[in-house]
């Protein structure tokens, strides 16, 4: 069964909202085994949404749309599927019955285009809309089937999840459903974690290798179709087995959680409290920690020390250190390390992370663009440091370094 799916709307083909649909609806498809061949986006005008139709109904058995089924003129995907079917749209009265309710419950009046979110097409099938107002359809005809969902997600999400899948289910024979397994890894690029496993990836076709980037980090994810469950993630968990003796350094989950998750885990684990004393990542660090639910068990507080002058008043980092012809520097391995012990000591915590660097566009200091430096330094034990020279823009060096400092963390 090959799938395609039809997003109507301008404001996608403008650039103003993202196509999150699209996105939702092909991974819901990917559970069920229908493979997804084509994605189509498309303004609100009745011959290219028709010419859209044309296209989708030689190449694809099942045509999903979303977007169109409001009450207003730009509205029309029922209308343009209708007359290209030569099908009359008729009331669901259902439908005509509830949005009469929420006129008259709300006391206000209701103008005629609100019935047109009652309209459906003769012979098909409703599908519910547990969240808002205008039905959604289902239909075959010449052995393509056709399904028209609303393009809020708040409504497509619940009606796709529930009456939308039912009814794929029973008019089809769904192929065997696909089951996945993500690995996460970090301090590695996925350049370098592709050239590691480059043959495997090439020869594994039952289950696949892919390899993706994920907001700094890298993922593989493995996948299988199979009847059960049981056996899918057998067949996976085998391909993991021949991984792991490559690249095992790097891969910190068997599944889709970022490295900060990770390393939460882990001080809770060992009831250890760490606090951040940040520079070029202005917070990020922080906020990467604090967006792990339930981290404040680990989390002690973190500082941002931008100016020299901030990293002296409060860490306590002294001047000639920081400044001067024969100082190390803000930039400096030294300076990083003071920074998270200074942090560690103030905030009497287990262990006091600091990261220093040059995040660009400019260089600092006569220190190149990508320079960073991050410091551990756990309470009894040596300040650990480490020495960094990263690639991107300012955003992607800061999240990289932030990342990093996670990894070593980690380690
Ligand atoms: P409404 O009754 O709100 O008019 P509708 O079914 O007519 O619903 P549209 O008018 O096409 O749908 O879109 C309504 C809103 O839904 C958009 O402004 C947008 O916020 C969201 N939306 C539409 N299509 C998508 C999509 N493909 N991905 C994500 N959001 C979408
Ligand atoms: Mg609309």
């Amino acid at each position: 069964m090959r799938a395609e799916i039809i997003a109507v709307g301008t404001e996608l083909l403008l650039g103003q909202i993202v196509n999150t649909n699209a996105q939702y609806i092909a991974q819901g498809l990917a559970d069920l085994g229908i493979d997804v061949y084509f994605q189509t986006v498309v303004g609100d005008n009745t011959h290219r949404l028709q010419d859209a139709i044309r296209i989708a109904k030689g190449r694809a058995d099942i045509i999903l749309f979303t977007g169109g089924l409001g009450p207003t003129q730009d509205d029309l995907t029922k209308d343009a599927l209708a007359a290209m079917l030569g099908r009359q749209l008729i009331i669901h009265q259902p439908s005509m019955d509830k949005i009469e309710a929420l006129f008259v419950s709300r006391g206000v009046h209701m103008v005629e285009s609100n019935r047109r979110q009652a309209l459906m097409l003769e012979h098909s099938d409703p599908l519910h809309n547990e969240t808002g107002l205008a039905v959604g359809n289902a239909l075959i005809e010449d052995s393509t089937h056709y399904i028209l969902m609303p393009g809020p997600p708040r409504e497509m999400k619940p009606m796709f999840d529930g009456p939308v899948k039912q009814w794929l289910r029973s008019v089809l024979t769904i192929g065997k459903p696909l089951y996945s397994k993500q690995l996460r890894f970090a301090g590695i690029g996925e350049s370098n974690l592709e050239a590691a496993l480059i043959d495997l990836i090439d020869a594994q076709t039952d289950p696949t290798i892919a390899p993706y980037a994920k907001e700094g980090e890298v993922a593989l994810r493995i996948s299988t179709k199979a009847d059960y469950e049981a056996e899918a993630y057998s067949k996976i968990d085998e391909v993991i087995a021949l991984i792991e003796p490559r690249v095992g350094q790097y891969l910190y989950a068997k599944e889709d959680i970022p490295i900060e998750e990770a390393v939460v885990r882990l001080l809770r684990k060992s009831m250890k409290k760490i606090a951040a004393a940040e520079s070029l990542t202005g917070g990020l660090f922080a906020e990467l920690l604090t967006s792990v639910p339930g981290s404040s068990s680990e989390f002690n507080g973190g500082i941002v020390t931008y100016t020299n002058e901030m990293k002296h008043r409060l860490l306590g980092i002294p001047l000639n250190q920081l400044e001067g012809p024969q100082a190390p520097g803000a930039v400096s391995e030294s300076t990083a390390c003071l920074m998270a012990e200074r942090v560690r000591d103030l905030s009497e915590s287990d262990i006091g992370v600091a990261l220093t660097g040059v995040a660009g566009p400019a260089e600092s200091e006569g220190k190149p663009v990508g320079l960073v430096y991050i410091a551990i330094a756990p309470k009894g034990a040596a300040t650990l440091s480490y020495t960094l020279n990263l690639s991107g823009n300012r955003s992607i060096i800061r999240l990289r370094a932030a990342k990093a400092a996670f990894y070593r963390l980690w380690q």
